[in-house]
């Protein structure tokens, strides 16, 4: 059972490089993002709720993710571990996330950071905005993102760096490059 934390501000790559590090692990990706964007385009509910704060960038409240990932982790699938993509990004979500592993008798093995110079993730956020028009890929949006992310998430580095569960991985350079790097961490995981 491997239980992974995929971090790194938004531009760094943790979408592309997800699916191979939980392929290589045998669990699924579970993205808050995509969750919150699927419940969007789906209208639902919690769509109408996560909107608005997707789209200036800012996080959506703890309460909501917290519940919406507690639900996601009660699933079957994730007995084998999961990696999970965008969560936890407060310290208060970090708790939660200790508190529902400890309860399903399981905790975090690995925290996986990509770390990526910051004028290269606004280059790639807005080279991004041109193919896939999402709401946040504005100038103004990424850079509150970018700076919610140095605020809020950062802090959660430190944490597992403490704990001794830190990979970091350099983010830099070309999708190839860093795919062999993201590699080489999910060899050293399933040791
Ligand atoms: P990126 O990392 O590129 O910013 P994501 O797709 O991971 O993009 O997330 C997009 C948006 O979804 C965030 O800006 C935020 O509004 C919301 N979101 C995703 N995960 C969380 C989370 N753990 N807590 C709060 N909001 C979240």
């Amino acid at each position: 059972m491997t239980t992974v934390v995929l971090m790194g501000p938004p531009g760094a790559g943790k979408g592309t490089h997800a699916e191979l590090l939980a392929g290589r692990l045998g669990v699924p990706v579970i993205s808050t993002g995509d969750i919150f964007r699927a419940q969007v385009a789906a209208g639902t509910e919690l769509g109408r709720t996560a909107q608005r704060y997707l789209d200036s960038g800012e996080y959506v409240p703890d309460e909501v993710t917290n519940a919406m990932v507690r639900e996601r982790l009660a699933a079957d699938d994730t007995r084998p571990g999961f990696l999970l993509d965008g969560y936890p990004r407060t310290l208060d979500q970090a708790a939660v996330l200790d508190e529902i592993l400890a309860t399903q008798g399981r905790r975090l093995d690995a925290g996986v950071v990509l770390r990526v110079d910051p004028e290269a993730l606004v280059q790639r956020l807005l080279r991004r905005a041109e193919i896939e028009h999402r709401s946040d890929d504005t100038e103004d949006v990424i850079r509150r993102r970018l700076q919610m992310y140095a605020d809020q998430t950062v802090p959660l580095i430190s944490l597992y760096g403490e704990r001794g569960l830190l990979h970091e991985i350099d983010g830099n350079g070309d999708i190839t490059e860093v795919r062999e790097r993201v590699f080489e961490v999910a060899c050293q995981l399933q040791r």
